[in-house]
Formats: structure tokens, sequence, C-alpha cells
């Protein structure tokens, strides 16, 4: 397993839609492998290709067994996720404002609103169809990640204005990238 590069915003993979997996050999299941080594070696809970530069339909998450949406979740034993090709089927009419990081967005905290749960049909490694419903702290990681392979980080949920300064403020201090 391999820790890869994470993109910084405004690199613009991250604001490019990914295209389905279609293949599901070792190629696919080394990327999978390689995104999670590389979410864990970051401290994050999520993952999307594109922040990688694979611009392919691909999440991995592992917010652990801790779920609850609050500061300072609590998770002790690893759960691992897969997903590939995920489509969210429905979204509940419940929202909730919550804050979120983003390894894309070092040193940055925005809130944003999002549904509460969501029932998801994805593939996993192998190819085969799943659909699980989700919530708490899981229902929002997948809707972010979501919003990444659609071209879309959690700037886009600011203003203009405030949306710019960020923006500004990563170019300052990681224009490497
Ligand atoms: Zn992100």
């Amino acid at each position: 397993m391999t820790v890869l590069n994470v993109l910084i915003a405004p690199h613009p993979a991250l604001s490019t839609k990914a295209a389905p997996a279609t293949t599901f050999d070792e190629g696919l299941r080394q990327h999978l492998s390689d995104m999670a080594e590389t979410m864990y070696a970051d401290n994050g809970i999520g993952l999307a290709a594109n922040q990688v530069g694979i611009l392919k339909r691909i999440i991995v998450m592992d917010v652990g067994d801790d779920n609850s949406l609050t500061k300072n979740p609590t998770p002790i034993k690893p759960q691992l996720f897969y997903f590939i090709n995920p489509e969210i089927e429905w979204e509940s009419d419940e929202k909730v404002i919550f804050e979120e990081g983003c390894l894309s967005v070092p040193g940055q905290c925005i809130s944003v609103e999002r549904s509460a749960s969501l029932r998801l049909r994805y593939q996993d490694e192998t190819g085969k169809e799943k659909t699980e419903t989700f919530h708490g702290l899981q229902a929002r990681c997948i809707l972010h990640e979501i919003d990444h392979i659609n071209g879309k980080t959690m700037l886009d949920y600011l203003s203009k204005l405030k949306k710019d300064l960020a923006v500004r403020k990563l170019i300052k201090h990681y224009s490497s990238n």
C-alpha cells in the first residue's frame, strides 16, 4: 500500500466530475487500498478519488464504530467502507448543520447543512451491487465525498466572497500544490 499525495483546493481535479468505474480488477483494488492508507495516514474519515487525482467515482470511508455527529467522536474499532459508483436513492427531509473539515482544504472548517440520513446504492470492490441506509457521521461523510466525485468541495457552500478569501488563503499556504 502507498500513501498518495492529497491535492489541495483549488486544484482542477477537485472541480472535475469523475467518471464511473467500469473495471473491477486488481488495479481498482490497488487504488482502494492506497486511498484507505492515505486517509488513515492523514487522520481523515473519508477520501474521494478526485482528491488523489484519480477521476473515478470511488470513495473510501472509515468513521470507526462511533457514528455520533459530535465534535469529538471516540471511535475504537475501524469500520472501512469502499463505495464504487455510489448513487443516493433517498435523503431524509430532516437536515443537520454541522462543521466539516476536508483533507483538500487544510486548516479550515465550514458549517454545511446536509440530510441527516440517506439510502445509498453502490458497488463493492468486486462489482457486487449493495443498498444500505446510513445516518449520523457516516451519512454526512458520504454526502461530503459524493460532492467531491461531482467536482464540488465544501468551499462551494460559502458565499462567493468567503470562498474567494478561503481559496486565497490556501494558495498562499499551499502554493507548492
Ligand atoms: Zn473533502
